[in-house]
């Protein structure tokens, strides 16, 4: 036997990765220990911090050195002699994988020629190394070009794309509520076919929105499958998360359906009970999930922590009828008498079903006179019931609004769940773009302790990884790639809210991405190291 701190180093390694696998069984140890101990220095070594890896394992008092892009060592460092460039103290912090949002809307930031908006600081803020985008069906089919730019132009946290369904759609049928003949669904296929072989992750749709809830279940079947043969996940926003046409749970069946019959894992995006006539209905969501997934299927969700989710005032309230054909069409039906009091009937249904006139708040509209109140505020102001505001607004280029219609017992019930992924959904004057996950740490973990650290860290990164198909991130394990995040577990909060959505988060002290530390004592250093992320 010999006592080289080597040797040392290697035994103790041995003894962690035992405990580690019997914990999770996914910690890589020691291979790189002897050239570090032979006395090559790494970029940035990270001490004393509180490791969560990400696997669900308990936290871990080691150290974490970091060589190029890579995770180098962990363990005692000082035993094994090992020195960095950088080194940061992380004493009384926790140290965590990048948290990966399985649901943005962050492809205009990205895309942007501001580098401001670029560096996604929003995300970073939050711990977000990695945002999947192109959500709700909305993800370009023009993959390879958007990666492109990305490359040339830098960004702040790394980016992944879905292919958009309802762009795919939308480039062939425009916002006809036709079937898909078969000319027209092979053009669809091979704009998937082009997403997909150019790196995407998978296929989105949001069926709930018009032209995509003009489809069939069948329609989306087809193309799921060219999705789902280049190695795709099919990700959700659902025909229905309340009761407007097939319910809640019908489009949880539906969507679950579409995975099984295209053989492909399925997400469904920000699971809610949206609305009063659907609450408490989570327990039932939950188990039609689980006997999909005790039978054999690929079954998850994500989920944000808000009781008021985001939309605009036209999807919150027209009827999809209302919306064939596009605008046009649509102030054609409203300046026609007797469709305009259909219209009236079913948008007077569907504010009942949100809640009422007092839960839809303006949040991002070019009428700075609306922007801050409700509709009931609005339709106050001008003397006028909800619904005909309501249609003035949409007319005068709409509003997003933040509609509230969740309770909490619904939320804590997803939330529980260990197949529920944290997803910020993040959009334009809702808090949750600069808000989720310091959200979910400061009350869901911090707070009220519905989840212990290490399932919220789980819960935002590997799982995110292993979902989305996304290789070597999402843990703290030697080898893979150094996506790192570094907090203060008393003060990492959110600080936006429906009044100033735009409020960046504190608590975040180091963020590290693809090796470069982005986040240094809490400041954006200006770099933008992160890279477009492919199947
Ligand atoms: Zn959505």
């Amino acid at each position: 036997m010999t006592n080289s701190p080597r040797h040392l180093e290697l035994t103790r390694c041995r003894a962690r990765r035992l405990a580690a696998a019997s914990i999770a069984g996914i910690l890589l140890v020691a291979t790189q220990v002897a050239a570090h101990a032979q006395g090559t220095p790494a970029d940035v070594l990270i001490r004393n911090g509180r490791v969560i890896d990400g696997t669900g394992g308990p936290a871990r008092n080691v150290d974490v050195a970091i060589t190029g892009d890579r995770i180098t060592f962990i363990g005692d460092a000082t035993r094994s002699k090992i020195t960095a460039t950088r080194t940061i103290d992380a004493r009384g912090l926790i140290v965590a994988p990048g948290f990966i949002d399985p649901h943005t809307h962050a492809l205009e930031d990205l895309n942007s020629n501001d580098p401001k908006r670029r560096a996604n600081l929003n995300y970073l803020m939050q711990g977000v190394t990695t945002v999947i985008t192109g959500n709700d069906g909305g993800g370009p089919y023009e993959v390879a070009r958007t990666l492109a730019k990305w490359k040339s132009d830098g960004i702040g946290s790394n980016g992944a794309l879905l292919v958009g369904f309802g762009s795919v759609r939308s480039a062939i049928m425009k916002m006809s509520d036709a079937r898909a003949e078969g000319a027209q669904l092979d053009s669809m296929r091979s704009l998937v076919e082009k997403g997909m072989r150019e790196g995407a992750l998978g296929m989105s749709t949001g069926l709930y929105y018009a032209p995509q809830s003009f489809t069939t279940t069948e329609e989306v079947i087809e193309l799921a499958k060219v999705a789902s043969r280049n190695g795709g996940i099919y990700d959700s926003h659902l025909r229905d998360e309340s009761s407007y046409t097939v319910g809640l749970l019908g489009a949880i069946r539906e969507a679950i359906r579409i995975g099984k019959e295209a053989g492909m894992p399925v997400n469904i995006s920000h699971i809610k009970a949206l609305g009063t006539d659907v609450w408490g209905r989570s327990d039932s969501a939950i188990a039609i999930v689980e006997a999909a997934r005790a039978a054999g299927q690929k079954v998850t969700a994500d989920q944000y922590p808000y009781t008021a989710s985001g939309s605009s005032v036209g999807a919150s309230l027209l009827p999809r009828w209302a919306e064939v054909g596009g605008g046009d069409s649509l102030r054609a039906r409203v300046a026609d008498p007797a469709t305009r009091a259909k219209l009236v009937t079913d948008m007077t249904e569907n504010l009942r079903r949100r809640g009422g006139a007092a839960s839809l708040l303006m949040t991002s509209t070019r009428d700075a006179s609306i922007l801050g109140k409700t509709l009931e505020q609005v339709a106050k102001a001008r003397g006028i019931p909800p619904v005909e505001a309501a249609i003035q607004i949409i007319l005068n280029g709409g509003s997003s609004v933040a509609s509230f219609n969740m309770n909490e017992k619904d939320i804590e019930a997803f939330m529980r769940k260990p197949w529920v992924m944290t997803g910020s959904d993040g959009s334009g004057g809702h808090p949750r773009k600069y808000g989720t996950f310091p959200k979910k740490w400061s009350e869901y973990v911090r707070g009220k302790k519905i989840l212990t650290p290490e399932a919220f860290v789980h819960q935002s990164s590997q799982l995110t990884a292993e979902t989305f198909g996304i290789k070597d991130r999402g843990v703290i394990a030697q080898g893979k790639i150094a996506d790192v995040v570094v907090f203060d577990d008393a003060t990492f909060k959110d600080q936006s809210t429906y009044e100033k959505p735009t409020e960046l988060a504190v608590g975040m002290k180091y963020v590290v991405v693809n090796g470069k530390i982005v986040v240094d004592g809490g400041s954006y250093t200006g770099i933008t190291p992160g890279v477009g992320i492919t199947r």
